[in-house]
Parts: structure tokens; C-alpha cells; sequence
């Protein structure tokens, strides 16, 4: 078997960060892909959040291949067209005056933590440093950013770890109250969870912290690399969240598959930072911004994001219903496209049993299924997943409310 083969050389060539689902996939379509044996499979996962507009989305396709014809890179020692106009459509509809791009979401993050210690240094002298992130939270995995990530599991073994952060329950003003102090530069947070096992910030937990940041000049950072261009239904998820950050982070999404990063920031903390501050070989190259200029004009033209809103209210109720149906699912929780489900088995054995089936499905935790979709998935692929869900539980020991299957 072909497939078996090239999993032999992965297994012998590549250093072994990952443990992969035993398919390659050669090719995909909408919210389909296709295996090297030609098997479909419903994507429930979309490259982690990335594929918003599905696979071989025209409009992104033709985007990349007149880019690539045209002009791929030159590094900004020089001026190209479609970074100015990618930061200006970011700021244009955002609460953002400036963008810096990069490549990656741990490099998004990166940026940000820099621009608020620059900032905070700037401000109030080399005192103000510290960054307070949430446990169980996920920023990335360079060394800072793995720092920033609230999670032993991601931290072990890199130790010492970044000086000048520290953690604060999420969901929990009072906690985080009692933590700011005249060090506290930042205080940097996921609108909902994710990699964590899908949690959604509270609105008046925003709230309050918003007012908290606003009295102290503290920077109130929001990581919406995956939750923003339109997974939640909105292009942004702090649009429904009522609360506006002074800098926030994008990735995965922004330009539908093609690596790139963006920090985002109000002009009073961009002007932090100045020529040399900060800077990227790769960031902003023409080929990734033409593609993300493509997925911005797709999302805002409005179509996907209505699709998205109604798709993830789609799912989000036929995930309820299904608990309903299955004393093995504890809960269910996310905001549009990005939905949670904790289950009281191994999830981990749901996503393999769900593969064999045709439907790629992701587990953020050895209890929570995590779904995240292409934008465009169809109400007959969100039906397939649930009746496929009906069929895992129902083999399941402890599966059904309802015994009369
Ligand atoms: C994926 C993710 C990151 C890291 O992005 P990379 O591109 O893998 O570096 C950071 N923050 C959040 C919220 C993410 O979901």
C-alpha cells in the first residue's frame, strides 16, 4: 500500500513532534477531503481552524496563482501592494490603527508580548513587564509563547521558563483583581478557549476587565487566532463579546490555509514600536496577503459569514440534541463554528472510530471533541456527523438515555 510507505518514511525522516491519524490526504473540495485511496472524508477539523473558506475556495485559489505569477517576495526593505491593503482592510474593520505581519500564531503572539513590554516600558519605566495570561489557556510554542501558555503539559521539559508572566484563573475577575499589580503590563486572553477544551469568555467578565485595563494602562491583549475571521459567525468573536482589546492576534484563518500572522494594535501602543523594534523576512510577504486579502473580501462580502452564523447555530443544536440522546456527553459549548463537546469516554477513540466512518473530527483534550469546520460546511454534512456521533455513543458502555435503540 502507497500510504503505508510514505507513513514508514514519516515515521523514519521526520522528527516525531506529532502523532497523525493513519490517512494521507491528497486533495480536498468544499468541506471534503480525499485520502491517497481515494476515500472521502467530511472535515470537521479544516486544517485546525485554518480552512475557512473550505478547500479550493476559487476565489482564494485564483488569488494565489496570479500572486504567484506575479511577485511571490522581497522582504520589506521594500513597499508591496497587497500587505498595504490587507492592513488596511484589518483596520478598516477592526478597532485596530495599525498591523504587524508575521508568519505564524506563536510569532502573532510574540509580537504582541514584545509591543506591550516595549509599551509598558515606555509608559511607566523597565519596572512594568509582566504579562498575565489564563490557565489552560493556548499561545503558541516558542518560548515565550509556551510560557504564556497556561498549561504544564506544553512547558515541561523547556524549562527555565520566560521570566514576567503569571496565570490567572479564567472566568475569574476577582482572581485576576487581586494579581494586578505596578508590574502587570498585559493581561492577554483567548475570547473563548480553544486548544483548551473549548471555554467562552463571560461578557461581563470582559467587561470587567476591560474597565480594569482601562484604569490602569494596562494592555488588554485578545489572542483571536482562532477565533477570528468568522468561525464564531462574526469576523471578529470580541464583536459579539462587547468588549474592544488594544492589541489583538490573528493567524490561522486569515489567509485560508497560507501561513501568516498579523498583531493588531491601537496607534497609541503601535507607536511602541519603531524602525528595527521588530521585523520578519518572511512577515507580510505579497503571496500570503494576497491570500488573505482574498478570504477578507470572501468573509465581509457576507455570504460565508451568514452560512458560518447559521451553520454554527445548525451545529451547536444538533450537538445539544445529540446530548440529550447520550448520558456519555457531559457537555456542549462554543460560539459558531467553534464547538466543544465533552464526552465521559476517550475521545481520542471517537476521533479514530469517526475517521474509520469518513468524518475527521479533533479531540482539544483527552475529554473534549472539538469541531471546527471549513465556514461553508452543509446542513448534510453537519447531519452526517451527528448521526455518525448517535452511532460511536450508542456502541458506547455507558451510551443512551433512551435505552430503545
Ligand atoms: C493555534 C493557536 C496559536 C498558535 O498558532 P501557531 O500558528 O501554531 O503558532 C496561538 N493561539 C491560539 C489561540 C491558537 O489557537
Amino acid at each position: 500500500m502507497p500510504s503505508q510507505n510514505l507513513r514508514d518514511d514519516a515515521d523514519k525522516y521526520l522528527m516525531q513532534t506529532y502523532s497523525r491519524q493513519p490517512i494521507t490526504i491528497v486533495r480536498g473540495r468544499g468541506a471534503k477531503v480525499y485520502d491517497l485511496e481515494g476515500r472521502e472524508y467530511v472535515d470537521f477539523v479544516g486544517g485546525i481552524a485554518v480552512n475557512v473558506l473550505g478547500h479550493g475556495h476559487p476565489d482564494l485559489v485564483q488569488a494565489i496563482q496570479r500572486q504567484a505569477v506575479q511577485l511571490i517576495h522581497t522582504s520589506n526593505l521594500y513597499y508591496t501592494e497587497p500587505q498595504v491593503k490587507l492592513a488596511k482592510m484589518l483596520v478598516d474593520h477592526s478597532f485596530a490603527d495599525r498591523v504587524f505581519f508575521c508568519n505564524s500564531g506563536a510569532e502573532a503572539n510574540e509580537a504582541a508580548i514584545k509591543l506591550a513590554r516595549r509599551y509598558g516600558h515606555e509608559r511607566h519605566g523597565p519596572g512594568r513587564f509582566e504579562v498575565i495570561t489564563m490557565k489552560n489557556s493556548f499561545h503558541g510554542r516558542t518560548l515565550a509563547t509556551l510560557t504564556a501558555t497556561g498549561q504544564e503539559k506544553v512547558q515541561k521539559g523547556f524549562e527555565p521558563l520566560m521570566p514576567g508572566f503569571a496565570y490567572a484563573p479564567f472566568n475569574d475577575f476577582g482572581a485576576i483583581e487581586s494579581m494586578v499589580n505596578e508590574k502587570t503590563a498585559a493581561i492577554m486572553l483567548e475570547p473563548i478557549q480553544a486548544e483548551g477544551g473549548v471555554y467562552v469568555a463571560d461578557r461581563d467578565y470582559l467587561r470587567h476587565l476591560r474597565d480594569l485595563c482601562t484604569q490602569q494602562d494596562i494592555l488588554l491583549i485578545f489572542d483571536e487566532i482562532q477565533t477570528g475571521m468568522g468561525r464564531t459567525g462574526t469576523f471578529l468573536a470580541h464583536e459579539q463579546l462587547g468588549v474592544k482589546p488594544d492589541i489583538m492576534t490573528l493567524a490561522k484563518g486569515l489567509a485560508g490555509g497560507v501561513p501568516i500572522g498579523a498583531c493588531l494594535a491601537k496607534e497609541s501602543v503601535a507607536a511602541a514600536f519603531t524602525p528595527g523594534s521588530h521585523a520578519s523576512t518572511f512577515g507580510g510577504n505579497p503571496l500570503a496577503c494576497a491570500a488573505a486579502l482574498a478570504v477578507c473580501h470572501v468573509l465581509l462580502e457576507g455570504k460565508v459569514l451568514d452560512q458560518a452564523r447559521r451553520m454554527g447555530e445548525y451545529l451547536a443544536k444538533g450537538l445539544a440534541d445529540c446530548k440529550d440522546r447520550h448520558r456519555i456527553v457531559k457537555d456542549v459549548r462554543g460560539l459558531g463554528l467553534l464547538q466543544g463537546m465533552e464526552v465521559e469516554t476517550d475521545a481520542r477513540a471517537v476521533v479514530a472510530d469517526a475517521l474509520a466512518r469518513g468524518v475527521l473530527i479533533n479531540a482539544a483534550t483527552e475529554r473534549v471533541l472539538r469541531f471546527v469546520p471549513p465556514l461553508v460546511i452543509t446542513q448534510p454534512e453537519v447531519d452526517k456527523l451527528i448521526d455518525l456521533l448517535d452511532i460511536l455513543f450508542n456502541q458506547r458502555p455507558t451510551a443512551g438515555k433512551d435505552s430503545h435503540h
